[in-house]
Order: C-alpha cells, then structure tokens, then sequence
C-alpha cells in the first residue's frame, strides 16, 4: 500500500517554478497558440496553463475571455445549477488563522445542530426550492463522532415538505479514513467536497498552526482514499489569497492530472473561494496575496479552458456582480441565499456564528430572477445522480458532447417546476420569458423532448428528468 507521503509527491513545487519561470515571458503568439487549442475542447497541459496565467495585456486577455465563453457556451450552454450550503456545527479542532470556527476564537458562538434543527434548516430550503444542499461542518463532532455527519445526511434525505425535498446531498468535511468514506458513499452523497486551501507546502504550515488539519499528506490524500471508496464524484479547490494564484493553479493541474492517472478520472467539481472578512481573522480580512477582480476571472477563464468537462463552483463568497460574470466565463454551479452560520435560515445571519461574511446576500428567488433576466436557464437539476451518470459514465456522455441532450431539458423542467411551486410572481414573469426564448433556440428534436418534460410538470408532476 502506498503511503500518504508517497501519494503526496504528485505536487512537485520545483516543477511548477520551473514551469512558470520559462513561460513568464511569453509573447503574444504563444498565448494565441494556446487560446487555438483550446477552443478543440480537449483541454490544455500544463505548461499552456502556465503562458495563460503570464496575460495582463487587456487585449489577450479579451480574447482569452473570449475563448472562455466559447468553451463554456459550447459545453454548459446557458444552463447554471443552484445550491444551498447547510452549516451542521462550527465545532472545530484546527487553528486554520483565515476561518472565525477555528478552535482559539472564543468570541465566535459555538453550535452544533440537533437532528430535529437539521431538518428544520432542510425544510426551509426546501420551501426556497432547493433540490442540492452542500452539507458542510467544522472538525470536530458532537458526540456521536463522524456517525453526527452520516445521521445528518440521513435527515436531509428524510425531510419532505409539500411537493419538495433535497435531491442531492454534497458534502464538505475534514478528510476522512477510506472506511469513513466508504460509510459516506453509503449513505448516498453526491460529491464529496474538500480545499486543499493552499497546494505551496510552507504557506499551508504558516496558515494551519494546530490540529489535524496540519498534516498536509493526510489533506492532499483524501481524494485519493475517496476514490478508492467508491465516491466518483470529487470537488477540489483553492482558497485564494493565502499564496501566489499562478503556482496554485498549476498545483491544481497536477493534482488533477494525478487523479487522472490513478483512477481514470478527474475531479467533477473545482471551487475558487477567495478569502473573505471572518471574526477574529487578521489574514482574512488582510490576505497576503489577494487576488484582485481582473485576476479573479482570469483564473475562472484559464480554468474553463484547462479542464472544460470539470464543473466551476462560485459561491456567494463574491459579489453579484463578479457572480454575473463569470457566468459566462465558465461558472456552471452557484450558491444562493447561503447562511454560513449553523441554525443560519431558521434565524439570522449572525456574523458571530458565522465562518466568514458574504458578497451576496439576496434571497434565492431574487438570484433566480437575475439569472433568468441574463438570458441563463437555472438548473435544479440532479438526474445524473439519480441515475448513476457520475464518474467516468459521466464523462463518456460529457466528452462527446451528449451529455446536453439530457441537461438542456433536465434544466427547464426543474426550472419550471421551481416556477410553478416557489417563484415571486416577478421572478415567474422573468423564468418564463426566459423558458420560451430557450425553447425556441432547441433542435426541434430536444424541443419536443423539453415540451414533453414541462407539460409533465405543468400537469402536476414532479421530478421528471431523461
Ligand atoms: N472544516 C472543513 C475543512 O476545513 O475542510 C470543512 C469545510 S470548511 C467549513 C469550508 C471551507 O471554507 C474551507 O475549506 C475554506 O476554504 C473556506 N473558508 C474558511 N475560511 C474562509 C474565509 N475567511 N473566507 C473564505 N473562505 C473560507
Ligand atoms: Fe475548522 Fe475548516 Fe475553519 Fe479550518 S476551515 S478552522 S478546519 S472549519
């Protein structure tokens, strides 16, 4: 058995300086070279990564953001898939200095959900009109141990609420043994979500200064043992700002690659938080290598092109202007009307419960609205799930492009039926605007399958999925 250190070795910071250092000064042709390749669809090496992240001319950079939003149209379309976040506890063990649950904060309050406030957090977003919850926790659980995150699984399953439940539970928590991640897989996850915060050795031994998380292995091995596991689905990511964004994205391509090699397949899902402003944080709310708004979709554009199959994450971290943008560059999944403070939609935002504050913070209806007035159709969808379409299954319909015959449609059922049962007047207005102009612009083929779908819906059915 390979040990984790062994494991660990895939991310080789002397080839990622050596890479960036020989593509830091490199012409315009090169970038063009690279932006032609990308628009095959197949993907860049490294190294491509690498001239890609040297642009500032504003120029190039157009014509990169460009080519992202020929990928990205290619690919998604103009389809866009919403989720909630559902904070189970701020219990933590680590000192990580960016985040207000680390165990020293004594002034951030402390809570860990009963079953009963799980589900009743589940039955609020269930009458927003979410489908996808991304459950997420501190490190360190109430007494039942990791039994405490299989449980809440388990509720967020159970609960139902007039014509609605959560159809996709994501998961984000510490790393977990093989065995843990085998009982998570049982439990029916979705992906299994987990940051390695900062891939630069040095930097992530200055940020994380006590408990478990310390151990950089143990962390950067925890895809490997899910995998293993049998979870298929896995979402990476970085936490901008802590060190150079150029080195992490590098890191991330090998930390890909490596999953390629070992397994076949790639993660799913990539997240790019950039730190934000959180309780009792000085690195927080001061990064020491912030990431300005140009950089921002930058490294969204270099990584639609990089890895065009794998979904990009943007939170409510960010503002909703930075969120409209980089939908067309290459975002495909966003959260909406999230509360990072455990007990958050029952009650308030509260900011001394709370893991860090946010760029957005309209409600789920208004950010539907917004969307659908942008011309993007909101997804609820989860049928892939559902159906065992994740994985490499996933990517074989992917890959070739089929996967859309299933996504277009899946996407304006689930729209619609989040119009019929949870959407402001305004919004239905807007949503159904934006059905008829998606509709129009289908093959008569996908159209027909789509009308079929959404009269399905508009007849009283509910999760009609191909
Ligand atoms: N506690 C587990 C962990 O650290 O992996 C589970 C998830 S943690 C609650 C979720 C993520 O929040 C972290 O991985 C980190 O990237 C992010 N985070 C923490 N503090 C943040 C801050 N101040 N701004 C933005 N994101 C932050
Ligand atoms: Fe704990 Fe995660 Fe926050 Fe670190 S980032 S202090 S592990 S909750």
């Amino acid at each position: 058995m390979l040990k984790n250190t062994e494991i660990a070795s895939f991310i080789d910071e002397e080839a990622i300086e050596a890479i960036l250092a020989h593509e830091a000064r490199k012409d315009a042709e090169r970038v063009r070279d690279v932006l032609a390749k990308a628009r095959q669809l197949d993907g860049l090496d490294t190294d491509e990564v690498a001239a890609l992240t040297t642009v500032s001319d504003p120029e190039l950079l157009g014509e990169m953001f460009e080519t992202a939003r020929y990928v990205k149209d290619q690919i998604y379309g103009r389809r866009v898939v919403l989720f909630a976040p559902l904070y189970i506890s701020n219990l933590c063990s680590n000192e990580c200095l960016y985040c207000a649950f680390r165990k020293t904060n004594k002034d951030v309050k402390r809570r860990a959900l009963s079953q009963q406030e799980v589900a009743h957090e589940t039955r609020i977003l269930i009458d927003q009109g979410h489908k996808r919850v991304l459950l997420v926790a501190g490190e360190s659980y109430p007494v039942e141990g990791f039994d405490y995150v299989l449980q809440s699984v388990a509720t967020i399953y159970d609960t139902q609420n007039a014509n609605g439940e959560i159809r996709r539970v994501n998961v984000n928590v510490a790393p977990l043994s093989t065995e843990e991640f085998r009982q998570l897989k049982a439990a029916n996850i979705g992906t299994y979500q987990l940051f390695q915060e900062t891939y630069h050795r040095e930097t992530y031994a200055e940020v994380h200064v006590g408990g478990m998380k310390r151990d950089y292995n143990w962390r950067i091995t925890a895809m490997d043992r899910a995998m293993q596991a049998g979870i298929d689905d896995v979402g990476i990511g970085i936490l901008f700002g802590l060190f150079d964004y150029r080195f992490e994205i590098l890191a991330l391509m090998q930390h890909i690659r490596h999953l390629e090699k070992r397994f076949g397949i790639g993660p799913h899902t990539i997240s790019v938080p950039r730190l934000e402003p959180a309780l009792n944080a000085n690195i927080a709310a001061h990064p020491p290598h912030p990431v300005s708004d140009v950089d921002f979709r930058k490294i969204v554009a270099i990584l639609r092109l990089a890895v065009p199959y794998t979904g990009i994450i943007m939170s409510t971290r960010e503002t909703p202007n930075i969120r409209r943008e980089t939908f067309a560059l290459g975002v495909s999944q966003i959260s909406a009307g999230s509360r990072t403070n455990p007990g958050g939609y029952a009650e308030e935002e509260a900011y001394d419960c709370s893991q860090f504050s946010l760029g957005d913070h309209r409600p789920l209806d208004e950010v539907i609205r917004d969307v659908a007035s942008l011309g993007y159709i909101p997804s609820f969808c989860t049928a892939c799930y559902r159906l065992g379409r994740t994985g490499a299954d996933f990517m074989d319909l992917a890959k070739p492009g089929k996967i859309k015959d299933h996504c277009d449609v899946n996407a304006l059922s689930t729209f619609v039926e989040y119009l019929c049962d949870y959407a402001s007047p305004e919004t239905r207005s807007a949503g159904e605007q934006c059905v008829a102009n998606a509709l129009e612009g289908m093959t008569p083929e996908r159209r027909n399958t789509a009308q079929a779908l959404i009269g399905q819906v508009k007849a009283g059915r509910r999760d009609c999925y191909v």
